[in-house]
């Protein structure tokens, strides 16, 4: 029996297992991949979390780690959940494992979104831009076109303009929702095209990306255009299947918890992007992490 069972390890996960850990609670953290989270695909500077200004995500990361290599919990990573019972605090593994806690944090973060259409995933790695930070010189020269009207297609869009000849913008809205500073600076590049009220209906080539197939509001048909890369940044999307049946969540899938991180299970806490869809930041998800942490044990302590 564990006082606290966290799932993920991303920065919200990896603050409040060191303030568990702090407070003197015997902790698990459970994650499915490697640890990080999102930093590892960080690839431009960190400048706002404060005192900890890093270069990329990994970077960040290795300051991070430090701090959890000084602390005694358990981490599991690699781990595959087959279900959980929030209620019952219990956890099965894929590999068959039971684990039971006291309470449970939630800090399972956001994925990106999936557009669903086709060459999407058969063109990742052959056209498929994953960062335009990290892999824009392999695209130096190439024309582009980036899916997307949030910040971070805006400013997939302004990195590429630096080295392609032509970069085009796809968005399904008017207006891009991207902050006025980018879209100021998108207007101010000739080599970038913004189609609004369009949407990207298929990505096509034979085994590396080729073109896209764009559809305007307007038109009945929709076009093709020569493209050899392609960023998708279509938003976000909380990872809370696994807790559907028991966990109150919003519209859009994030979970709803209080200003002390509890969930409608009593003794479940969401921490980190899975319950903050306003405003995602590394700061917001580790402040969180530590109040979730001393909400727990204050419980614990005012039981024994
Ligand atoms: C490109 C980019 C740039 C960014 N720049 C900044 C910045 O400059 N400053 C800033 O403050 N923020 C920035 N952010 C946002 C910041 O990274 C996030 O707010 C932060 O990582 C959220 O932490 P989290 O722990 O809540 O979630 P995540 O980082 O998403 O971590 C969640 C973890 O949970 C794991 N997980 C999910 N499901 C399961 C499961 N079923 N079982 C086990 N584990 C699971 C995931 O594998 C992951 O490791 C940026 C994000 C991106 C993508």
């Amino acid at each position: 029996m564990h006082d606290v069972i966290i799932i993920g390890a991303g920065p919200a996960g990896l603050a409040a297992a060191l303030w568990c850990d702090e407070l003197g609670l015997d902790t698990l953290v459970l994650e499915q991949n490697e640890v990080g989270g999102q930093l590892l695909s960080i690839h431009g500077p960190i400048n706002d979390y404060p005192g900890v200004p890093a270069s990329n995500g990994r970077e960040f990361l290795e300051r991070f780690s430090e701090s959890v290599s000084k602390a005694d919990f358990d981490l599991w990573t690699n781990v595959e959940i087959e279900s959980v019972d929030l209620k019952a605090k219990r956890v099965a593994l894929r590999s068959g494992e039971e684990l039971q806690s006291i309470s449970i944090i939630l800090a399972t973060g956001v994925r990106r979104r999936q557009l669903g259409i086709p060459g999407e995933k058969e063109f990742v790695g052959h056209g498929i831009i994953e960062s335009a930070s990290r892999d824009r010189n392999e695209f130096a020269d190439k024309d582009v076109c980036v899916i997307g009207g949030g910040d971070a297609a805006a400013e997939n869009a302004l990195l590429l303009a630096e080295v392609c000849p032509t970069v085009t913008l796809v968005h399904r809205r008017k207006r891009l929702k991207a902050r006025p500073s980018f879209v100021q600076q998108l207007r101010g590049q000739h080599c970038i095209t913004v189609f609004p009220e369009s949407v990207v209906t298929r990505i096509l080539g034979s085994d590396k990306v080729e073109a896209v197939e764009i559809l305007r509001k307007d038109a009945l048909k929709p076009f093709q255009m020569a493209v050899m890369g392609v960023v998708i940044r279509v938003g976000v999307q909380p990872n809370t299947e696994l807790f559907r049946n028991e966990l109150q969540l919003d519209d859009e899938g994030y979970a709803i918890a209080t200003n002390q991180h509890e969930t409608n299970v009593v003794n479940v806490f969401a921490i980190g992007d899975v319950s903050n869809p306003l405003a995602p930041t590394i700061s917001g998800a580790s402040g969180a992490g530590a109040t979730a942490a001393k909400v727990i044990a204050s419980r614990l302590n005012r039981q024994k």
